[in-house]
């Protein structure tokens, strides 16, 4: 049975492009691009060109905009402690209770550990920010607002331009978590307000271990790890040149093939989920219909509980996940669900470029009994009433 890949917005595979891109910074290229000889400068002149890929890719003003990291969690500790240092007399953050565990841990603990006061603002039964509550939140003591552009369990799109206007407003920078965001949506950052965006290799067909933060021309940066000069003093240590060379090439593929692949990976996901809801009752889709990332799609499905689900689609070789995390032995829904008052199972389909018209065929041939067969043989799913497992009252237990 050949394997279906379905975990797209966990990590992607590398394209070959992008191996080949790579290869000779492991052999001949090995050079430091810091050394005063022969073997640095080609090295320093394959990082320059990642740089404008990059740059251009992302819509940003200049290619010194942008600092390479270790990844999408590095770049967004390293905007997120930067503001704190760069805007004294500001001590609030304001951020989504849905963000990535890169930027909710680190500001849980800024909160704990240096009184810095966090706004968690609150999504709706859609995963749609409260504008309200982000309106309120937004003083001239917060130093940094980070909002992430788009979720990465339901894909749900949040209006980062309008939001960082917002900030603006009362002095605040704006950074952005789009690991998700970044080679799935056009974005052309030099006409928008936003000060910092976070970007990772291995969500954009690139590899692990490798990212990079825009920083906007003028916005004021202190580097999180201290040491040398490289990346003009914004991030020591020496260069992963075959990550930055490999993120380069991903990110001149996306731009290359960005409208072909939206096109085609929308029209796979929306023929799956089409299936799905059709075929499978009391299933809805988890997030905003609407504005949404075009591969991603989250399927909640009522009386179902825990992972039992994505063990059997592994069984039969479907990789995708679900919105749950183990904690302490006990299965839960994820903050993001809980956020959304969604209690139910779920599973996250996300497509990428190597997915074809056989995988959505494959799913649907196998998820209706799967589901069918959870939900048990005396569990008549006609008699159930909809919209059961956006309970509030059941998922209270887990806040
Ligand atoms: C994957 C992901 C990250 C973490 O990126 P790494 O490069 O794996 O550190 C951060 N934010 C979002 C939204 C992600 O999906």
């Amino acid at each position: 049975m050949r394997p279906v890949y379905l975990d797209n917005n966990a990590t992607t595979r590398v394209d070959p492009e992008v191996v080949r891109a790579m290869l000779p910074f492991f052999t001949d290229q090995f050079g430091n691009p810091s050394s005063m000889h022969g073997f640095s400068a080609p090295v320093g002149a394959a990082m320059s060109r990642a740089r404008s890929q990059l740059a251009a890719l992302i819509g940003a003003e200049l290619d010194r905009e942008i600092i390479f990291t270790s990844g999408g969690t590095e770049s967004d500790n390293a905007a997120i402690l930067s503001a704190l240092e760069v805007m004294p007399g500001r001590t609030e953050i304001v951020t989504s209770a849905v963000e990535h565990p890169a930027v909710l841990t680190l500001c849980a603990h800024l909160e704990k550990t240096r009184g810095v006061k966090v706004h968690t603002i609150p999504v709706d039964r859609r995963g749609r920010l409260d504008l309200d509550a982000y309106r309120t939140a937004l003083t001239p003591q917060v130093a940094i607002v980070s909002i992430m552009w788009a979720n990465n369990e339901t894909g749900t799109i949040f209006p980062v331009a309008e939001l960082a206007d917002l900030a603006k407003e009362v002095g605040a920078l704006f950074h952005t978590d789009a690991v998700q965001a970044v080679g799935r949506l056009p974005m052309e950052l030099k006409s928008t307000a936003i000060d910092m965006l976070s970007l990772s290799g291995h969500k954009l067909h690139g590899p692990k271990g490798i990212g990079a933060l825009y920083v906007r021309r003028g916005v004021a940066f202190c580097s999180l790890i201290k040491g040398g000069h490289q990346e003009h003093d914004r991030r020591a240590g020496t260069e992963n040149t075959p990550g930055i060379v490999g993120l380069g090439m991903a990110a001149e593929l996306a731009s290359k093939f960005m409208d072909d692949e939206t096109r085609r990976v929308k029209s796979l996901r929306d023929r799956l989920e089409g299936g799905i809801l059709q075929h499978i009752p009391n299933s809805f889709v988890a997030g905003d219909p609407l504005e949404r990332l075009p591969n991603t799609s989250t399927i909640a499905f009522q009386d179902i509980q825990g992972d039992a689900i994505l063990l059997l689609l592994d069984r039969v070789r479907i990789a995708c996940s679900s919105g749950s995390a183990c904690t302490s032995g006990l299965l839960e829904p994820s903050h993001v669900l809980r956020a959304m008052k969604i209690s139910c199972a779920t599973v996250r389909f996300s497509f990428g470029r190597h997915n074809g018209e056989a995988d959505v065929d494959r799913v649907l041939e196998v998820v209706p009994a799967i589901v069918e067969r959870l939900r048990g043989p005396d569990r008549r799913s006609e008699d159930r009433q909809p919209g059961q497992c956006l309970d509030g009252a059941r998922t209270g237990r887990h806040s």
